[in-house]
């Protein structure tokens, strides 16, 4: 499942290529799911001749700004990626809708698993999506005294808190496996018991393994590929995740997949 190294480089890719671009106005959707609650004529009622003006990222959502004050936001889940070609071009299959651009080109949604969602957003429902996430790992107000104060605040383990959206915004069971791994953290301590010196480790793990993931395209274990079809290479960096059995890049002990936080969790039972 993409997280927030995937989704960010998804965001990216499909920016560059339609920021500037305007909707036509035409779609084609063949699973309804994917556009919930709206009717294909409705959405393309909203989009006619209405511009891409900028592209970014909100947890685990990409957001596409319009000209007309909506926001398009797309949540890929599993297995949704954006395909931008000329309209000319064959369906993809497991294509889920395409939305068709004025220069003759088209914004085409993949999904196999049929999770992902699509949904345009007033003002006020932006507002409330955003509301809805935790702090993003990146801002500045993100301080390691503020991480202190939220794993001050909670009885549960630390990977349940990291995996907490409402918590921390955009970071899933790799990024927190590896995290965790780097900052010498099991994940099933006690997050309240961690000092504010294991914290601010913790947050700074957190930055690098994000860091280090966008440069690197994000991860591909099966099915992500950005907006131009590309595979991420961070998989070739794991050290802990999916790497069961295998020693320790540190201390050599076989990493122990167990499940922690109803998620399999890779972890260093010595150096952890
Ligand atoms: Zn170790």
């Amino acid at each position: 499942m993409p997280e927030l190294p995937e989704v960010e480089q998804a965001a990216r890719t499909l920016g560059e290529q339609i920021v500037g671009a305007c909707f036509d106005g035409t779609i084609r959707c063949s699973w309804l799911k994917t556009i919930e609650g709206y009717a294909p004529e409705l959405l393309a009622t909203q989009l006619a001749d209405v511009m891409v003006t900028g592209w970014r990222r909100r947890a685990k959502w990409i957001l596409l700004s319009l000209d007309n004050q909506m926001t398009m936001a797309a949540h890929l889940r599993m297995t949704g990626r954006f395909v931008v070609c000329g309209r000319d071009e064959a369906d993809i299959p497991q294509q889920r809708v395409a939305f068709g651009l004025c220069d003759g080109r088209e914004v085409r949604f993949v999904d196999q698993r049929k999770f992902g969602r699509i949904r345009l957003l007033t003002p006020p429902e932006l507002h409330q999506l955003e509301d809805a996430h935790g702090y993003e790992p990146f801002d500045v107000v993100l301080t390691a005294t503020v991480f202190f104060s939220l794993t001050q605040s909670t009885q549960r383990i630390i990977k349940a808190v990291l995996l907490d959206q409402t918590v921390l915004a955009g970071i899933g069971n790799i990024y927190a496996d590896e995290a965790l791994w780097r900052a010498q953290i099991h994940p099933q301590f006690p997050a309240n018991q961690l000092t504010l010196v294991h914290v601010t480790r913790l947050l700074d793990a957190i930055q690098t393994v994000l860091r280090q993931a966008m440069t690197n395209g994000g991860s591909t274990l099966r099915d992500y590929r950005d907006s131009y079809g590309a595979k991420g290479t961070q998989q070739d960096n794991f050290m802990a995740y999916d790497r069961t059995n295998q020693p320790c890049y540190r201390c050599g002990t076989p990493i122990v997949k167990m499940v922690v936080a109803q998620r399999g969790t890779h972890f260093c039972p010595q150096c952890q």
